[in-house]
């Protein structure tokens, strides 16, 4: 067993629970071609390498592997793929860590071979690590998308860009990550231990958050949303439900206008009764947790759709006053007016079926942005994109609501 490529392995189960293509490309690369680079070369790993391809360094291996890391982070970057990637990724990525470290192995110690002509000793005691590395992969793979989806549920249609963040960070995490595995192996091992150990804290405490945000039922004692309207076991009426938050959390403070408050939490996608989350993305659905039929009520559907409808004139103005400001004003004023107007309809949409229409408007925009830049006339540039992205999914909402 090579205590270098061991090391290795272990290290990185943290890259690929970000890809699974592209930090095994890298290796591979790097095996291939690092020894004969300078300082590279010196990396403990790559000593004594590159002499001959191995099935791992092959340079068909190598080309299939980056085609797929390409493929892979494009996905990772368009909604309707990354929901199906979600679902495949953990055995993807748990697969190609154990090759990887397999590949690495059978690599290494052909080297070490070469040098000592001791024959190899593949057994179980190679395969134990490569299922240790492959384990390790799969469960922090588990952990990185239930965490994933707590920031998805906070912003299904990442509305403030935080999501494209995070698939930017995963691409340059699992490649220059690697890198620097290879150069600071034991300070990379120790990182990546502790930066897991911080994720499975915060997975705890987001958890522990929604649970403890929850009140005792006057009636019948079950845990219920601070900010529901009625108790989704019994039914009974909750005096004082607090405000809702702008992630469609509750707030400590009372709500001040309880007329408004099924509305609010339908904004938010939650239950207007009970404000459990609503899970799918269709305008009619029932609530999981009380049952209520939502937007079956047509009185409920049109008031929904005019109450947000009475935030236009504001939103406008604001990003009037956003767009004025040449380049920095286009950020905030895109992320306020999709909070603000299209989300409430959006999330209620199913993905897909305007995909042809979503097109035209994302080249329309392309053009609008190309102008922001000038001073005066890029006031209108995201006013414009505001009512025009509004009106196309309040049309769409309004047909699946049978109203308007
Ligand atoms: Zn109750
Ligand atoms: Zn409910």
């Amino acid at each position: 067993m090579d205590i270098n490529a061991l090391i290795h392995g272990f290290g990185s189960v943290g890259m690929f629970n970000s890809r699974a293509f592209l930090p095994a490309f890298i290796t591979a690369v790097s095996l291939r071609y690092g020894s004969s680079l300078p300082i590279v070369g010196n990396f403990d790993l790559l000593q004594g390498t590159g002499a001959e391809p191995t099935w791992f360094t092959h340079n068909g291996t190598i080309t299939v592997l980056a085609l797929l890391a390409v493929i892979e982070a494009s996905a990772d970057k368009m909604p309707e793929a990354k929901q199906v990637l979600i679902e495949i990724d953990k055995y993807s990525k748990t697969v190609l860590a154990g090759l990887t470290y397999m590949g690495v192995i059978s690599t290494v110690d052909a080297g070490f071979i070469e040098e000592t002509l001791v024959p190899a000793h593949a057994g179980f005691l190679d395969m134990f690590p490569a299922l240790l590395v492959a384990g390790g992969t799969f469960l922090t793979t588990s952990l990185r998308n239930s965490l994933h989806e707590i920031v998805i549920t906070a912003d299904e249609d990442d509305d403030m860009g935080i999501q494209n963040l995070i698939s930017w960070t995963g691409d340059i995490w699992a490649g220059f990550g690697i890198l620097l595995l290879l150069a600071f192996p034991i300070i990379m091992v120790g990182a990546t231990g502790i930066v897991i150990g911080i994720l499975w804290l915060i997975k705890k405490y987001a958890l522990h958050r929604e649970e403890k945000s929850k009140v005792d039922c006057a009636s019948c004692g079950q845990p219920i949303y601070r900010h529901a309207l009625a108790c989704p076991s019994c039914s009974a009426k909750q005096e004082r439900p607090a405000k809702v938050g702008i992630f469609g959390q509750s707030k400590k403070q009372p709500a001040n206008d309880l007329e408004a408050q099924p509305y609010r939490l339908a904004a938010k996608k939650r239950c207007p009764v009970c404000a459990t989350r609503l899970t799918e993305r269709n305008v009619k659905q029932t609530c999981q947790a009380c049952g209520h039929n939502f937007m079956a009520d047509k009185e409920f559907a049109e008031k929904y759709a005019a109450r947000i409808s009475r935030r236009v004139p504001g939103v406008i103005g604001i990003t009037i006053l956003l767009s004025l400001i040449p380049v920095f004003g286009l950020i905030p004023g895109i992320i306020y007016y999709r909070l603000r107007l299209v989300a409430p309809f959006r999330q209620y949409i199913p993905r897909g079926r305007t995909l042809a229409l979503k097109w035209m408007i994302r080249l329309f925009f392309f053009v609008l942005i190309a102008l922001q830049w000038i001073p005066g006339v890029g006031g209108i540039v995201v006013p414009i994109m505001a009512l025009t992205t509004y009106s196309t999914f309040q049309k769409q909402f309004n047909k699946q609501a049978a109203i308007g």
